[in-house]
């Protein structure tokens, strides 16, 4: 048998149909922008891996830190015990996060980073003695796949098996000139109900590459603020450079409570979450009082593994010639738009930082079953770029080493699927 019928035999793919699914294509290495296949067929990885990848494929500097690491230490309890690299990456992050980030609690993946932003909004205000238990999120957010987390994500067809046990959630239109007036009214009505706002910042990504302007943003986390309800920034998938500057909640003045961390987080090494939050929150927990404890906690909480991984990773993030590259895919993408914009088969295209979304024109027929996004898929494989379209939007996000002659590659690759299907 070969890979993929082994893995067939045994393995049960994410978001996979495994009736009707493909098989899948076997990797065996990877290398900067691309990875390979048995037979050494290379692949562009496009969307870095569903979005967690920023400096490429097995990086030697990454893979470096993280081998020493597993000869020094590999995991201890983080319960009664700590360890330096946790200690030194808190203490890096909070130094680049907005200054109200004071503590940093760890967990294992973009989802647990946002079951302990949810826990610490619900428990902060039980031990305040006050009852607010509602949460308002937008329509169409993404927060991810466990129960808290799927709660405050838009209800869909990922969702309705599920949908009577969400616990129940205020959800919001995505603000806008029009209705950030009445948004505003609205948040004001619910206030004492509502425990916190949770948010994917500018960009929605699982919904479609959504995204909206930060003078709104900024309108309903002020107001929020003003009005006391808690500020969850979502930036697990936004984080670290993703639009074009290191934090998506940099381009804001109000700054959140709490902002949760993963993808990018490792450079795309390993699974690892992080929650950070202020004082103010830190505050609200301590007491002699023993109920008032956060009693969460994962068995590879703060792993030294994934800990040397990050550090590797910022210590390349915050190389200048990162954000040169940054810089230099925004204003490649933009080029590409402006061309392309004219396309009789675009509806329309949508840029933040280094992510750009362009919609297919179908006349109607969005649904992300459509066999236009397999068609689609299927072309972009075969030239050996990793696309995943959303439905009928296509979008590049790239890890930031992608070259100018990749992405030219991937930009041709797209006219000609624009041309040809
Ligand atoms: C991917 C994602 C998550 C969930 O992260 P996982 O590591 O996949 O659990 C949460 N929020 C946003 C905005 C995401 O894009």
């Amino acid at each position: 048998m070969n890979l993929a019928e082994r893995d067939l035999a045994v393995i049960w793919h994410p978001y996979t149909q495994m009736k009707t699914a493909l098989p899948p294509i076997p990797i065996i290495r990877g290398e900067g922008t691309c990875v390979f296949d048995e037979d050494g067929k290379r692949y562009i990885d496009a969307v870095s891996s569903w979005w967690v990848n920023i400096h490429g494929h097995s990086h030697p500097y990454i893979a470096k830190k993280v081998a020493d690491q597993l000869l020094k230490l590999e995991h201890v309890i983080f319960a009664g015990f700590t360890h330096p690299g946790a200690i030194e990456l808190a203490e890096r992050l909070l130094a680049i996060l907005p200054d109200t980030q004071k503590k940093a609690f760890y967990s294992d993946n973009g989802s647990t980073a946002i079951e302990v932003a949810i826990k610490m909004c619900l428990q902060y205000w039980n031990n305040k003695g006050q009852q607010r238990t509602k949460i308002l999120a937008f329509k169409n957010a993404y927060h991810g796949d466990t129960f808290g987390a799927m709660s405050v994500s838009g209800r869909s067809a990922f969702t309705a098996a599920f949908d009577s046990l969400l616990f129940e959630v205020e959800f919001i239109e995505l603000p806008d000139d029009n209705n950030i007036d009445d948004l505003k009214v609205h948040i004001s009505n619910l206030k004492s109900d509502l425990a916190c706002f949770i948010f994917e910042p500018l960009v929605q990504g699982s919904a479609g590459m959504i995204m909206y302007e930060a003078r709104h943003l900024e309108a309903l986390m002020a107001h929020c603020k003003a009005e006391g309800v808690l500020l969850i920034d979502d930036e697990v998938f936004t984080g670290f450079g993703r639009t074009g500057k290191p934090f998506a909640c940099n381009y804001v003045q109000t700054q959140p409570d709490i902002m949760c961390f993963s993808k990018g987080l490792t450079g795309g090494t390993m699974a690892f979450g992080l929650t950070t939050c202020t004082q103010q929150i830190y505050d609200a927990f301590l007491s002699d009082d023993k109920m008032k404890t956060l009693f969460h906690g994962h068995s590879y909480t703060a792993n030294p593994v994934a800990c040397a991984a990050s550090l590797a990773s910022l210590d390349l993030f915050l190389d200048p010639a990162t954000q040169k590259n940054i810089d230099r895919i925004v204003e490649k993408h933009r080029a590409f738009a402006d061309r392309i914009n004219a396309h009789p088969h675009i509806a329309n295209y949508r840029q933040t930082g280094t992510i750009l979304a362009l919609e297919w024109e179908t006349g109607g027929n969005t649904s992300y079953f459509s066999n236009l996004r397999d068609r689609l898929y299927h072309f972009f494989l075969d030239k050996g770029i990793i696309l995943r379209p959303l439905g009928n939007i296509i979008y590049i996000l790239p890890p930031y080493c992608t070259t100018d002659d990749e992405l030219d590659y991937i930009y041709a690759a797209i006219e000609e699927a624009l041309d040809t299907i």
